[in-house]
């Protein structure tokens, strides 16, 4: 049945989260983040569950307040209607995956769809948030961009992690022979997603991290919007809830704009933009709502694993890429992020392949890794940003989003982190979700690289752990629904595009809510953890 409710207890988890918080008091380099938190959310708001029996004299005054809602206090009836209603309309609307349960679901499109899993109702997020990180956007792609110029920067900063981290030194092998031949990019594109949560004791916007390589979901996020928009307007009489408080999403178009100019820049009107692919992938469907761009700019587009970019691949001398016949103007990579991306040669010298053309590649492999997450600790140190941004407004506002970050080679920091390991994220430079230690874990893992006395510490940097506040939430997932308590991820899409110094596309481009079961540590979608949400400001 699709009404099916599990309600886990999760009491006991948010008393250990909360004790955490408490003892985050005593951490001196927590202290600038104090201001209490001041975000009404859902569990807080003594009125939520008023809000959602609107009588008419009220309802007009719940409408123009801006309203937190607790939706584990809707009419369980009205739940079913709303449930069976989003699941319509997201098969009808393509808001789908690739089903586990079907073998062929990753290779075929068409073979074994289910709805995406996602929230019945939209999130609350405060409006001067969702601000501040729609501001912050076209800041964080230049600065991506500046800091992708400075070779030397990146293969310094890099340097010891290379030492222990196959993965990231054959990326900087790469980045290595690019310099040696001194190769331009002159047309440069970066689709990005930074990736924030907010912080309930200090009220702070941090950023998780910044994806510069395959940043998902920019043709789902669009979707779910749609739908919550959509319920909003049908079940308005009972929920009172403003379907324009969601703010526009339209990710899609706006990436889908990027890779056209990006092809319209290289100027070859018989070339296709081709799109990197893992051999089986469960999420085409996000990609396959990129690629309407063909439809509505006729732009042709090819997709290809690394494999077989490899075998069908060649360098024309004038430095144009070739793969099936095809002249490629623009190289989108959704693969190419992890190790397991790479089983043989043939993917890497696939890779270095493309990185020796002239088409366009996005991500480059320098925006590839300004994404890391060793950049990301290295830019977050005093002075640093200073480096490659030259407005003060500019460098405050990026700085203001910087959690706590510190490579394992601070020793108080380390001895912080065993003592207090609920107070840290300890992370390997890997993407994708499911790598990063927690807990009692990073005690473990920290006097582990101690007794050991390797060099292995280089591999990961150590995260302030934010606390995002908890709220109850309604999640689908595969036609059941299950009423939980909850933390969100906001990550907000950005495109750029330049030519030489024009700055063609530089903004914000949409966003994703991601939210998950506040007993999860980790928080992707397609990895399992997570739903696809959309925010609700208030
Ligand atoms: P990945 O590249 O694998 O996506 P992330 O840095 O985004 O790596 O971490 C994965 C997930 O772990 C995030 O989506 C988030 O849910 C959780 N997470 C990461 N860093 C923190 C942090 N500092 N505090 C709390 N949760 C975090
Ligand atoms: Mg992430």
């Amino acid at each position: 049945m699709l009404t099916q409710f599990r309600v886990f207890g999760v009491k006991e988890k948010i008393c250990i989260l909360k004790g955490c918080q408490e003892r985050r008091r005593d951490r001196p380099e927590f202290q600038h983040h104090t201001k209490p938190c001041t975000v009404s959310m859902a569990g807080n708001a003594p009125s939520s569950v008023a809000a959602l029996k609107c009588s008419a004299g009220v309802k007009e005054e719940l409408e123009t307040q801006k309203s937190v809602f607790d939706p584990h206090g809707v009419d369980p009836n009205l739940v079913r209607k709303m449930e069976y209603d989003a699941l319509v309309w997201s098969s009808l609307h393509g808001l789908v995956v690739g089903d586990r349960a079907s073998q062929m679901s990753g290779r075929l499109p068409g073979v074994g769809l289910v709805h995406a899993p996602i929230s019945l109702l939209p999130m609350s997020f405060p409006e001067s948030h969702w601000k501040q990180a729609c501001e912050v956007a076209p800041i964080f792609n230049e600065l991506v961009d500046r800091v992708s110029l400075d070779a030397k920067f990146l293969q310094e900063a890099l340097s010891r992690t290379k030492k222990v981290d196959v993965f990231t030194s054959r990326l900087l092998d790469i980045h290595a022979k690019m310099i040696d031949v001194d190769k331009k990019e002159e047309i440069r594109l970066g689709l990005h997603r930074s990736d924030y949560m907010l912080d309930e004791q200090t009220n702070l916007l941090l950023q998780i991290e910044l994806n510069t390589i395959s940043s998902s979901f920019p043709g789902l996020s669009c979707l779910v919007s749609e739908l919550h928009r959509s319920l909003l307007h049908q079940f308005k009489q009972h929920l009172c809830l403003d379907p324009e408080r969601i703010p526009e999403n339209n990710a899609v178009g706006q990436f889908a704009e990027a890779l056209y100019k990006a092809w319209a820049e290289y100027n070859k009107p018989r070339s296709v933009v081709m799109i990197v692919v893992q051999t089986e992938e469960r999420n085409m469907y996000d990609q396959h709502w990129l690629f309407t761009l063909k439809y509505t700019y006729q732009v042709r587009s090819i997709r290809k694993t690394l494999a077989e970019i490899d075998e069908q691949g060649e360098l024309l001398p004038d430095g144009t890429l070739v793969v099936d016949g095809e002249a490629v103007a623009v190289v989108y990579f959704r693969a190419g992020y992890a190790p397991t991306d790479y089983p043989s040669e043939s993917e890497w010298s696939a890779r270095l392949l493309i990185e020796q053309s002239y088409a366009v590649k996005c991500p480059s492999i320098a925006y590839h890794l300004v994404g890391t997450k060793k950049i990301q600790q290295e830019l977050a140190k005093p002075n640093q940003l200073e480096r490659f941004l030259e407005n003060k407004d500019d460098i405050a506002k990026v700085r203001k989003c910087f959690a706590g970050l510190w490579s394992l080679d601070d020793s108080s920091t380390v001895k912080d982190a065993i003592q207090r390991p609920g107070l840290y994220v300890m992370k390997p430079q890997r993407e994708g979700g499911g790598n990063n230690i927690y807990g009692d874990d990073v005690r473990l893992a920290l006097q582990r690289l101690e007794k050991e006395g390797m060099e292995e510490d280089a591999a990961y940097i150590l995260m302030q752990r934010i606390f995002p506040t908890i709220s109850p939430a309604i999640l689908i997932r595969e036609g059941v629904s299950y009423k939980d308590h909850v933390i969100s991820e906001l990550g907000v899409y950005a495109a750029y595009l330049r030519n030489k110094t024009n700055v063609i596309m530089n903004g914000q481009s949409g966003y994703l809510m991601r939210t998950k079961v506040s007993s999860s540590n980790e928080g992707g979608v397609a990895a399992g953890f997570a739903v696809l949400d959309s925010i609700y400001l208030v």
